[in-house]
């Protein structure tokens, strides 16, 4: 039985989809805005839902998941304020904006395939999907929940009983502190669902619409997309916990009183930060680290993976390199034990125990632990196909042998320090795998033999 923690009960619910009788699951996860690199945080929560994503599929479930692409009507502040995040960055690179968000959605999807995270069905755009952003606010104008000011049209939020159920926002709370800035609005929570080009911006990313030319608020694309394509109602919706204020609180809004169905969404779930000196990492504080930065530094992708899977999704993980190195030399160590197992059945309570453990709200550091167990176990039978098993959650490539070119010169000094290995000459051998680290080249050496692999 799978067990997720569900932010809009502030429980962990045994999942049961929608549609009961089919083993159908509806997925959307938030995704990137596509105006700068991805940093490693960002690639933090999308492990996350990976892993999430193959749990449902370890217990059966066939999972239809859509990511969608921000690729216009992010504002520097969520609140629709500032500038199109895409329009700035385009100014500054003196680019097309297409240009930008092109270029930036390509690299996130290199990084996504190097850190082995499952594609989603469907990438959606938004700039790809004006019209069904235009058609959801016609509904929604229709059943009276619109209003226009002079910056575009809003949503009236004061219309809705339960606004803000899911970050449990305090009704007297949204009714106090009545300044309201932009093109006057009526409530403070109130937010733009289509936003009027201004004469003074000149933007390059505008559309015509029933209420004048202009672009989509940020929040109306997630409501739009994701019916288009898991339908009016669906099973998990997935974010960084920074949504849930305001973006997934407005996603709600405009769902449940356009579509009329509630819950929208039947379970939210919600990813903590990749911290660094606890603080959240963050694009507009400079983002730190990309996944390409930590390859540069002798990284790689799988070991951050790897790193990730060691902290609860739930839990903060505060990222430096001093503990994405002892994530690199766990994971190596792991797969060079796991190279030298033969036995290819499967053990059965060493698998039940790992289900146990991933079927609690994704307890995935637990189930590291399990496997652990299970390859240290001198006793325990069927180690490599549980291990296979195990993999296809945990996406870690356990089992892939690396094969890798070694340079004439760098085998040449592995060659002599086998020789003084074999002679116990410890500390000219150490010196020599310094040599070769300087090349370019691990040397792991396991009871049985040394293996090699490329920094
Ligand atoms: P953005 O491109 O900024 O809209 O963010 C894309 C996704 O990355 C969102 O789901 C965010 O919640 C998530 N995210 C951003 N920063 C972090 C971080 N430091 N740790 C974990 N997830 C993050
Ligand atoms: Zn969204």
């Amino acid at each position: 039985m799978l067990e997720l923690y569900n932010t809009l009960t502030r429980k962990k619910e045994v999942f049961r989809p929608i549609d009961k009788r089919s083993k159908k699951v509806g997925m959307y996860s938030c995704g990137p805005t596509v105006y700068s690199y991805q940093h490693i945080g960002n690639m933090r929560s999308y492990i996350s839902w990976d892993i999430l994503k193959r749990i449902l599929e370890f217990n059966g479930y066939n999972v239809k998941h859509v990511i969608n692409v921000t690729d216009v009507g992010h504002l520097t502040n969520d609140s629709d304020t500032g500038e199109d995040k895409i329009e700035r960055a385009a100014k500054k690179e003196k680019k097309k904006a297409s240009e930008i968000t092109n270029y930036y959605f390509k690299v996130f999807k290199e990084d996504f395939k190097k850190l082995n995270i499952i594609e989603p069905d469907f990438w959606s755009k938004a700039t790809a999907h004006i019209k069904e952003q235009i058609n959801l606010i016609k509904i929604l104008e229709k059943k009276g929940y619109t209003y226009k000011t002079s910056d575009g049209i809003y949503f009236d939020t004061s219309k809705l009983e339960d606004y803000g159920k899911l970050a449990r926002l305090k009704k007297e709370k949204l009714k106090a502190g009545k300044r309201i800035a932009i093109g006057k609005k009526k409530n403070k929570t109130d937010f733009a669902l289509w936003k009027f080009s201004k004469k003074s911006e000149s933007r390059q990313q505008e559309w015509n619409s029933p209420w004048g030319i202009g672009y989509p608020g940020w929040h109306i694309e997630c409501s739009a997309m994701s019916s288009k394509y898991l339908g009016r109602q669906f099973d998990i919706h997935t974010g960084g916990q920074e949504h849930i204020p305001i973006h997934h609180t407005n996603e709600i809004a405009q769902a449940e009183a356009a579509f009329g169905k509630k819950p929208w969404v039947k379970y939210w779930l919600h990813a903590a930060w990749l911290l660094f000196k606890g603080e959240k990492i963050s694009k507009s504080k400079g983002g730190l680290y990309t996944l390409s930065q930590l390859e540069k530094k002798g990284f790689s992708p799988l070991e951050f993976r790897y790193l990730c899977l060691t902290t609860h999704y739930r839990k903060p993980l505060n990222f430096s390199i001093e503990k994405l190195e002892s994530a690199q030399t766990s994971y190596q160590r792991l797969k060079n034990i796991i190279s030298e197992i033969k036995d290819k059945k499967v053990n059965k309570k060493y698998l039940e125990e790992f289900e146990e453990t991933i079927n609690n709200d994704l307890d995935i550091p637990s189930a590291l632990q399990v496997l652990w167990k299970l390859v240290r176990d001198k006793k325990a039978k069927g180690k490599l196909g549980t291990i296979k098993k195990m993999d296809e959650v945990f996406g870690l490539n356990l089992l892939k042998k690396e094969k890798i070119k070694i340079p004439a010169e760098v085998k040449k000094l592995i060659k002599e320090r086998e020789k003084l290995r074999k002679k116990k000459d410890w500390k000219k051998a150490d010196k020599l795998r310094a040599k070769i680290k300087k090349l370019g080249y691990v040397v792991e050496d396991t009871e049985k033999r040394s293996i090699i692999r490329k920094l």
